[in-house]
């Protein structure tokens, strides 16, 4: 077996646990492989053992790997930081946006997805506490601006993402993971079905699921680090 199948193996067994051991069905967790600075080869090693979702944070980078893998089939998902002068590329290649945090780039993504796509599925990222990353609408803003998102035409709204800081500690790990959940559920309150929860990265995964994360992003857990290739 592949190192990369071997690690996506453990990735997926550490998800079951955590279902297992927050009484939740793995079933409703789904395995995001962030594929950032790899190359195509290891998408294409982790395609074949099995996996369909790729993350990527780049626009050109990202883009130049959804056309190399045309026709396997693959679901990409853009998890990075978006410009608005960027959005059109990932309007058309990309089917989940997870980083809209401004109106104005949901507008652009809407106005130019291509009309024989499926609507783009989109989360708004909010910066919970304790995220130094800047990026994120406040946790006051979002429902208005999933109200105003849901109302487009191309756009389909799907949840709410988070990236909060790396802590060492369960508890502390679970506490903006916590507030994610929480919000979901005061904006599902007011009408807005919200599907997704979009949190967990290799070093937190597990308080995630813990706290209902439906989508976990995984890098480095599968891919090694990145910059030590
Ligand atoms: C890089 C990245 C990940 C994956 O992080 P790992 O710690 O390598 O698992 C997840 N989400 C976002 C937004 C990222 O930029």
């Amino acid at each position: 077996m592949s190192a990369i199948a071997s690690s996506l193996q453990a990735v997926r067994r550490r998800i079951a646990t955590a279902a297992r051991d927050f009484g939740r069905s793995p079933r409703e967790i789904s395995l995001l492989a962030v594929s950032k600075t790899w190359p195509v080869d290891c998408v294409l090693e982790a395609s074949s053992a099995g996996q369909r979702s790729f993350g990527e944070n780049y626009v050109q980078e990202g883009v130049t790997k959804v056309l190399a893998t045309a026709g396997l089939g693959l679901d990409w998902h853009f998890i990075g930081p978006l410009q608005s002068n960027k959005t059109r590329l990932v309007a058309e290649h990309f089917s989940w946006v997870h980083s809209v945090e401004r109106l104005k780039v949901a507008e652009r993504l809407s106005a130019q997805r291509p009309e024989d796509l499926p609507p783009l599925s989109v989360c708004i990222e909010v910066n919970v506490s304790g995220a130094a990353t800047k990026s994120g609408c406040k946790p006051e803003e979002a429902l208005e601006l999933c109200r105003a998102v849901s109302g487009l035409p191309r756009l389909k709204l799907r949840g709410l993402m988070a990236i909060p800081d790396a802590a060492d500690d369960f508890a502390a790990q679970r506490v903006p993971f916590r507030q994610l959940r929480e919000l979901r559920e005061q904006i599902r309150a007011a009408g807005l079905p919200l599907d997704t929860l979009s949190m967990g990265m290799s070093g937190d995964l597990e308080a995630a699921v813990a706290e209902g994360a439906t989508i976990v992003r995984i890098g480095t857990a599968i891919f090694g680090e990145r910059g030590h290739a």
